[in-house]
């Protein structure tokens, strides 16, 4: 058996470390040929100098240098989108909207695209949806709630029209329970700490508002169809269930696994098989109780405005999402309070449903939006 070629945008975040954990205890069954990152060299030579990838891809030109007299053997390039030409599979753990070019570029190529960037397809899904059609172009998500929709939609014979309801369980964040007056002094140590997941800074926070669970929403929308009606959210704070879907016949069936994110990973990189090395499992003895309740929409604001976004569709969850990367880099660079990071959204939101023209043709429409509504958040943080 061929080892399965692939790449990885993003390989020296947290997506992408967990990749070649999943790869190292696969051996022999995949071949890494590409890494890429923004700047972080000195991680990038070291994964380099471990898997001999045939390229490496540096977005940063003031460091290809450095990485090119490093790695001698390896060819150094600019642009992590062009990743996609010698791999099978490409990992996109590009953070934001950042990692839309690695999407577009993989689903042109008619590879495999594993997606752990899902601001991309948020954004773009007009864009994104022909390009799943083109051949060999796959799109796996490697978000752990849509690999679990992944998986319980296998055991239906026709998804399109025997689904009832997609359940996306949510954590809850670490401020699950709190109310918004509780949580208008909260510091950007209290929000990174996620009671059960260890992910990058900027999905943790978008964890702690549930905006993450809101892009998910969205996500789901545009990866399987489901109209927003039919996504519910339930929080779930064990994050043992990942989510669930349920058929027209009232039967449910979910996925259940200890939270790790090499299980999502290692399933886009087999599927349709599965991998052999499990990443935790489950010990019924001790896990005693799964617990669930409604999210608080009172208080968590960017879960409404996802959904109400969504709804919209065209641009708008582009300027969701390009609104709430502002926020939050603002919210980690001390700027706001937790608390403004909905409200800059909302105000956002509010200056699209003016604007005129919100559809989205092309490319180039989805980043004259990204940047419009950025400058709109700009404008906001200003205030
Ligand atoms: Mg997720």
């Amino acid at each position: 058996m061929t080892a399965i070629r692939v790449a990885i945008a993003g390989s020296t975040g947290s997506i992408g470390t967990q990749t070649l954990d999943v790869v190292r205890a696969e051996a022999g069954s995949y071949e890494i040929v590409g890494l890429g990152v923004g700047s972080s060299i000195d991680a990038l030579i070291a994964q380099a100098l471990e898997f001999r990838p045939k390229v490496v891809a540096v977005a940063d030109p003031s460091k290809r240098a450095a990485v090119a007299a490093a790695l001698p053997f390896v060819e150094v390039i600019g642009e992590l989108a062009e990743l996609a030409a010698d791999a099978d599979v490409v990992v996109n753990a590009v953070v934001g909207f950042a990692g839309l070019p690695v999407t577009i570029s993989t689903l042109r190529a008619g590879k495999r695209l594993a997606l752990a960037n899902k601001e991309s397809l948020i954004a773009a899904g007009p864009v994104v949806q022909p390009l799943r059609l083109l051949p060999g172009a796959e799109l796996v998500p490697v978000d752990s709630e849509h690999c679990a929709v992944h998986q319980c939609l296998r055991s239906s014979n026709r998804p399109s029209s025997e689904v009832a309801r997609v359940v996306l369980t949510a954590s809850g964040g670490p401020f699950r329970g709190r109310t918004a007056a509780e949580l208008a002094d909260v510091g950007v140590e209290q929000a990174l700490a996620h009671p059960t997941w260890k992910m990058g800074p900027k999905i943790t926070i978008d964890s702690s508002t549930l905006m993450n669970k809101g892009l998910e929403v969205i996500e789901a929308h545009e990866l399987f169809g489901t109209p927003y009606d039919q996504i519910e959210v339930v929080v779930h704070p064990q994050s043992i269930i990942h989510s669930m879907v349920e058929f027209t016949d009232g039967a449910m069936i979910a996925q259940l696994s200890m939270p790790d994110m090499r299980l999502p990973i290692g399933y886009a990189l087999a599927y349709p098989d599965r991998i052999g090395t499990p990443f935790g499992r489950i010990d019924w003895a001790t896990l005693s109780r799964l617990d669930f309740e409604a999210p608080d929409l009172d208080t968590f604001r960017c879960l409404h405005l996802a959904y109400a976004a969504g709804r919209v569709g065209g641009s708008a969850p582009a300027w969701l999402s390009a609104a709430n990367e502002e926020a939050v880099d603002a919210f980690l660079a001390g700027r706001i309070r937790w608390t403004q990071i909905a409200e800059i959204c909302d105000a956002v939101l509010q200056q699209h449903a003016e604007t005129s023209d919100t559809s989205v043709m092309s490319v180039e429409d989805i980043v004259a939006a990204d940047a419009t509504a950025r400058r709109a958040a700009q404008k906001e943080l200003a205030r």
